[in-house]
């Protein structure tokens, strides 16, 4: 876990509390950070300023939550992947609308990647939480 001052952390959850998802950019190269970040990655500057995202994507691919953690063991079985946001960079949540009934439904959704997907921000275990479904 990243360290970062408790600001960022209360208005990106207030920002999911209205149902906007902010991520940061940076002002020297451009580079988009989410979930928001201090630093920014690719040219190691700290001038972030917030930015909000599209919310389009696409899903890379997926697998489902065999084991989830004790917050989340109600919304079992769910699909849990890796999802390239259209501004850069690769967000790793939960996806809405793919069968994980079975790891065969699984594998032979996973042939199709990548998918669109557009995320949405969902109230699960008492938390706003970024997910994304199916475009
Ligand atoms: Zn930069």
């Amino acid at each position: 876990m990243i360290w970062m001052p408790e600001s960022i952390i209360t208005k990106f959850y207030q920002s999911l509390a209205k149902g906007k998802i902010y991520g940061m950019r940076c002002r020297k190269c451009g580079y988009i950070a989410f979930p928001p970040k201090l630093g920014c990655a690719k040219c190691g500057q700290h001038q972030m300023e917030w930015k909000e995202m599209s919310g389009d994507g696409k899903l890379l691919f997926f697998s489902s939550g065999n084991l989830p953690p004790m917050k989340f063991a109600k919304y079992h079985p769910y699909a849990y992947g890796g999802i390239e946001l259209k501004e850069g960079p690769v967000f790793y949540t939960l996806i809405e609308g793919l069968d994980v009934s079975s790891p065969e439904a699984i594998e032979k959704q996973n042939m199709k990647m990548p998918m669109k997907v557009k995320a949405k921000v969902k109230k699960m275990a008492d938390m706003n939480i970024v997910v994304f479904k199916l475009a």
